[in-house]
């Protein structure tokens, strides 16, 4: 079957429905949450829109609670899986083309979602119908599930597979070609001080980022109490260390600022830790017990690296490569303490119970309690399972590329699958732009795409 032929004759139906589904608003507004919507208004009217175009197809649609919803087509005792969702972050500001239009411009489809997720959405929803079209026997069932609340917490899939059943293989079209087959454990670890931090402290407050996913780019501190030379000091080590910073006297006092570099925390080490570079300052200071112990505490478990050895987290595998900490929350208050959240994306293998009661031993010996505020396991599927072989199989043949199996630090919607991948649909090279002002999708990479699916479906479809 020359699938990328049969793509290509349907480019226009892939483009207009795409610009329908491009076209309804599908961002989590609260405004408009009832029991009937429980994401707002726009993503139950975009997965309602793609159940209906199920059903014009003649094939079984199933709506979960309105959160969720699949379209089904083909017989057979197991089920194959393409996870995808509807709703899409906010627009936000900077574009130079309607955030909701999906206008075709230079053979790019600009607007919200178009890469995340609904132009792969789409593209695999062409895929079963061209399948169907063909009229080929399938071993499994398709089942293209439809989630309403990827961006704003997995609430669609999570209530979807309890009442669901799990498909036996399938693949989430929502990060990057070739495959990616191992995404790190993400947890979220909370330390925090735990003697009593009097009143008078020199440290008055320290402030640094808003999400534990992100390396802080800036850290704010109040000091009182400090020696003669402190301004000059920190001058000094702005310089030392090319840093930018701020400081000025407010009645007796200090407010220092420090600006690093902001970056994803699946690398910290590609941005610069304001929190840890202040903290560093601060350790050359301060002397009061709270205060120094808090900033000390930083400097010893993040100044030098971003890979925990300092806190014993450490660990590296060949299949997912090194574990990583991301100070990505930074606080302290005087009379309360301190506190500092930390995104750890773990490696495949990591002995993570081992690892974190070793830590808790360590760190209750010098005044810090660690607890864990989430934990999401890290998902891997062996490259000699039928799901992998298979897929590489297609991609080869349809691109003439080789497919490289790709591990992440981040985490894709495929972890929802209990056997399951991401599987593109941006091409090697390709930008990624989702979430981003003019977000886009090149008309051919999604016909291509939609070729590759179709091939996928048949694949794992048959025995
Ligand atoms: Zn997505």
């Amino acid at each position: 079957m020359n699938w990328l032929k049969q793509a290509q004759e349907r480019q226009d139906e892939l483009i207009k429905e795409l610009q329908e589904l491009v076209q309804i608003e599908s961002v989590l507004d609260e405004t408009t949450i009832t029991s009937e919507a429980p994401f707002g208004e726009g993503p139950l009217k975009a997965m309602k829109w793609l159940l209906q175009k199920g059903e014009e197809q003649g094939l079984t649609t199933k709506n979960i609670d309105n959160m969720a919803g699949h379209i089904e087509m083909g017989q057979g005792e197991e089920l194959v899986g393409i996870l995808c969702h509807v709703d899409v972050v906010p627009a936000g500001s900077d574009w130079q083309h309607p955030p909701f239009g999906g206008v075709v411009e230079d053979g790019k489809l600009f607007g919200r979602g178009s890469i995340d997720d609904k132009g792969p959405t789409m593209a695999a929803w062409l895929a079963m119908k061209m399948v169907k079209d063909a009229g080929i026997q399938l071993d499994r069932r398709v089942r293209l599930i439809i989630g309403s609340d990827e961006e704003t917490g997995f609430r669609c899939v999570t209530r979807y597979f309890e009442k669901e059943e799990m498909p036996t293989l399938g693949f989430a079209p929502d990060a990057d070609f070739p495959i990616i087959n191992a995404e790190k454990g993400i947890a979220v670890l909370v330390f925090s001080q735990q003697q009593k931090i009097a009143e008078n402290e020199q440290l008055i407050s320290f402030k640094a980022g808003h999400r534990t996913n992100m390396v802080p780019d800036n850290a704010t501190a109040e000091i009182q109490n400090v020696s003669a030379d402190f301004e000059a000091a920190f001058q000094i080590y702005l310089q030392q260390e090319s840093l930018q910073g701020a400081i000025e006297k407010v009645s007796e006092v200090f407010i220092v600022s420090i600006k690093g570099k902001s970056a994803h925390a699946m690398e910290p080490n590609a941005g610069v830790n304001a929190a840890v570079k202040l903290a560093a300052f601060l350790n050359t200071q301060l002397t009061t017990t709270g205060s120094k112990e808090f900033v000390q505490f930083l400097v010893t478990a993040f100044g030098e690296e971003t890979r925990g050895h300092a806190l014993g987290l450490n660990f590296h595998d060949d299949m997912s490569g090194d574990t990583t900490l991301n100070a990505g929350v930074v606080s302290f208050e005087s009379g309360k303490g301190g506190e500092v959240q930390v995104s750890l994306r773990y490696s495949v293998t990591y002995p993570y119970d081992e690892k974190i009661t070793a830590a808790q031993q360590q760190l209750a010996k010098n005044g810090f309690a660690l607890d864990i505020a989430e934990n999401s396991a890290p998902h891997y599927v062996d490259e000699k399972e039928e799901l992998i072989q298979k897929l590489v199989k297609v991609y080869e043949r349809n691109t003439g590329e080789k497919a490289e199996l790709l591990s992440i630090g981040g985490g894709t919607y495929a972890r929802e699958l209990k056997t399951g991948v991401a599987f593109g649909m941006l091409f090697p090279g390709e930008p990624d732009i989702a979430h981003q002002a003019d977000e886009f999708v090149v008309v051919e990479n999604l016909v291509k795409a939609a070729a590759i699916y179709a091939d996928a479906i048949v694949e794992l479809a048959t025995k």
